[in-house]
């Protein structure tokens, strides 16, 4: 291609939202033969939602509930903010009539009803810890609760396999050192996941997941947008190894991420496309910035590479 048609395919991307960092990377693009995908908000919306909550030692819900959002509101995670405003609803029900009434009554919540909690810890991958109460509890997945030597109630298993079957993600609890109770977290998928997923098998391009949850729920989600190969609980720092392993034989392979726990992984793929808002990590790992957060525009970049360069297979 001449440099006069890279700057042309440049244009195109950029009125489309499609960032492209330089010619080397819009060339690249073309012979993309794996395209992995992290899961939570690129895949999904990444807008977590609690479904459902329940606990398993006869503790009061509303009191599960404080305790758990006390300890979630110092972490940043989109599972944190899910359970916060879930236990908020769960006690403010009905009680405002207006969104600005509904606004500051969350700092209300915040600051009267939630606890104070001390030696806060994020486990990455894996959940947070800290002390409530003087006693220490754990939020997050299977994992963490295990590496603690808790064990999950046997009457509690069927709900999480019921949960996890259904593509939800499984937090779970222990207080004291005792298995205390499960929330039910959904994120929907992009409504264009499944399409973009298909369009890229009809390219030759081989869709990959990759993921920190757990191997139940990916694989659910994986099923419903139409991905075969899936690798869960993936450690945030193993992102990038996947990606390493899929280049091994000469395939040259693009990552799909927010950047949240995948900037790595944007980093070590040979075309790494940042999509949404993303971080500013994320943008500076990425060769493709993705604007519009549509997953269509995987396609787009592929498409365009392949159109420059003309490669006709
Ligand atoms: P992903 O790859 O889907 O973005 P992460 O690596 O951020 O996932 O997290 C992996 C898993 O660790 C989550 O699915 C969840 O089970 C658990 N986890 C992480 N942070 C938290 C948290 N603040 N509260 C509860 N669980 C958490
Ligand atoms: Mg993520």
């Amino acid at each position: 291609a001449t440099p006069t048609a890279v700057m042309v395919a440049t244009g195109i991307g950029a009125s489309n939202g499609v960032l492209i960092k330089g010619g080397d990377a819009l060339e690249r693009a073309q012979n993309v033969r794996y395209v992995i995908f992290d899961k939570t908000g690129t895949l999904t919306q990444g807008k977590a939602t609690v479904t459902t909550a329940k606990t398993f030692t006869g503790m009061e819900l509303g009191h599960f509930l404080i305790l758990v959002a006390s300890a979630e509101a110092s972490s940043e995670h989109p599972l944190a903010k899910a359970i916060v405003d879930y236990s908020h609803h769960y006690h403010f029900f009905g009680k405002h009539s207006t969104t600005k009434e509904a606004l500051k009554m969350r700092e209300d919540f915040l600051t009267d009803w939630l606890l104070e909690t001390s030696e806060f810890s994020a486990l990455p991958g894996r959940g947070i810890h800290c002390l409530v109460n003087g006693k220490m509890i754990l939020v997050g997945n299977r994992n963490l609760l295990t590496e603690n030597g808790i064990s999950v109630a046997v009457e509690a298993e069927d709900f999480l396999v019921e949960l996890e079957s259904n593509a939800k993600t499984g937090v779970l609890v222990a207080y004291d050192g005792i298995f205390t109770g499960i929330l039910g977290v959904a994120d929907p998928l992009k409504r264009e996941a499944a399409v973009v997923v298909e369009g890229l098998k009809k390219m030759g391009v081989k869709p990959v997941m990759v993921t920190g949850d757990n191997w139940r729920t990916a694989q659910a989600v994986a099923y419903e947008v139409g991905i075969e190969d899936v690798r869960a609980e993936v450690m945030p720092a193993g992102k990038a190894d996947v990606v390493r392993s899929f280049q091994k034989d000469g395939s040259v392979v693009a990552m799909v991420g927010d950047g949240i726990n995948d900037s790595p992984a944007l980093a070590a793929a040979d075309v790494g496309m940042a999509i949404g808002a993303g971080t500013d990590i994320a943008i500076e790992a990425a060769d493709y910035v993705l604007m519009r957060n549509n997953l269509e525009d995987v396609i787009t970049a592929i498409d365009l590479s392949r159109k420059t360069f003309a490669r006709i297979r």
